[in-house]
């Protein structure tokens, strides 16, 4: 099959006087798993639903393998589109339900019976044909709704929170097996989430939609690692913000005034925008912690401290520590029979430097 690119150019769509996507410009690579990640009502499905058709944009161009399809209805786009809730029929069977599509397009019985064969087992419910969909699980329905999707042999796999309606467990199972067969297909795939482990654990690339503006697009780990502004650090994991003024520049060393730290000696090295009001970020894992009175070496800029709180998640303790006006989210690896900070104890954290990313404003 043959791998397709989507891009949108400088896309607008209002409701009424509500602009709702503002000068949105992506660029879809063939065959790539392609995340759109954002809050409750940051444009995502409208967007998503804009490239499947449903939606018209006011200005701009959207472009399937280069071609303009702006004024093609949606079955005319070859896409195929998965909705949160399935969309089943209820009355069918499973196999009646994967072959509407191919019903619809007067496919003959032999093909129809190939066809829905294939995508019945791609998603491995060959079994499941003659089941109705109130007999089948959560994960099962989801799976229905992909065959009955890919069954028609889109160009373009456009998802809308497909995995929002199973439990934590299956949700990893499903995006695992989602993933795979993307890959087997080679597919071109829009994925909506609001979730970030579930864009950063299957997309090659995501963007981050906030307020209907692209705030960034990159592979996950490039977001991770080096997001745009304040908001992506914000909503890509978890992140310490706190206000700065720079009070010197000197040669590329920068000493910051940071409420409530005092000076903060930062090397030559760390990216600092022009401005001289900044905020600085630094992830949780980039702060070392030890209790304050022993005298284990600490890496970096010293802060003194006291845990106001803690959380076990297993594989580390995430905890909140006060220093000075902030709540700093401290992330510690746990081993069995290893350090653990009490609350109300007094700690002394380690910042690294190089783990420090300035923002603007
Ligand atoms: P998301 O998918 O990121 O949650 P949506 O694309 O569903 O966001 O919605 C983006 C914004 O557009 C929201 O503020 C929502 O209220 C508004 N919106 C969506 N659909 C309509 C509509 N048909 N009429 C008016 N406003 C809408």
């Amino acid at each position: 099959m043959k791998k397709v690119s989507v891009q949108c150019r400088h896309v607008r769509l209002a409701y009424g006087k509500t602009e709702v996507l503002k000068d949105v410009s992506l660029d879809i690579q063939p065959g790539e798993f392609f995340a759109l990640l954002g809050p409750s009502g940051s444009g995502k499905s409208t967007l998503l639903r804009l490239i499947a058709g449903f939606n018209r944009h006011q200005h701009g161009e959207v472009l399937i393998d280069g071609q303009d399809v702006s004024p093609l209805p949606p079955w005319q786009r070859n896409v195929g589109m998965v909705f949160q809730n399935y969309a089943l029929w209820p009355h069918m069977t499973v196999w009646d339900n994967v072959a509407f599509g191919l019903v619809e397009r007067k496919v003959d019985k032999a093909t129809l019976k190939a066809k829905v064969g294939a995508a019945l087992e791609l998603v491995g419910l060959s079994s499941y044909g003659q089941r109705r969909p109130n007999q089948l699980s959560g994960g099962q329905q989801q799976r229905v709704a992909l065959a009955r999707t890919i069954v028609i042999e889109p160009q373009v796999l456009l998802l809308d929170e497909p995995l929002s309606n199973l439990d934590k467990t299956l949700r990893v199972q499903m995006r695992q097996e989602l993933l795979a067969m993307q890959r087997r297909l080679g597919l071109t795939t829009i994925f909506v989430t609001h979730d970030q482990e579930e864009a950063m654990t299957t997309a090659d690339r995501m963007a981050v939609l906030d307020k209907g503006v692209v705030q960034q697009v990159g592979a996950p780990v490039t977001l991770y690692d080096e997001p745009a502004n304040i908001f992506v650090a914000g909503f890509v994991g978890t992140t310490n913000l706190l206000p700065a003024r720079v009070r010197a520049r000197q040669g590329g060393a920068l000493t910051l005034d940071v409420a409530g730290f005092g000076d903060v000696q930062l090397p030559a090295g760390v990216q600092a925008p022009a401005s001289d009001t900044l905020t600085m970020g630094f992830r949780p894992h980039a702060l070392q912690i030890e209790a304050a009175n022993t005298s284990a070496p600490l890496q970096g800029i010293a802060l003194p401290g006291t845990v106001e709180a803690s959380e076990f998640l297993g594989e580390f303790t995430r905890y909140s520590v006060r220093v000075g006006s902030h709540a700093l989210h401290v992330d510690h690896p746990h081993q069995a029979g290893g350090a653990a900070f009490a609350v109300g104890s007094a700690v002394r954290l380690g910042l690294e430097a190089s783990q420090v990313r300035l923002f603007a404003g």
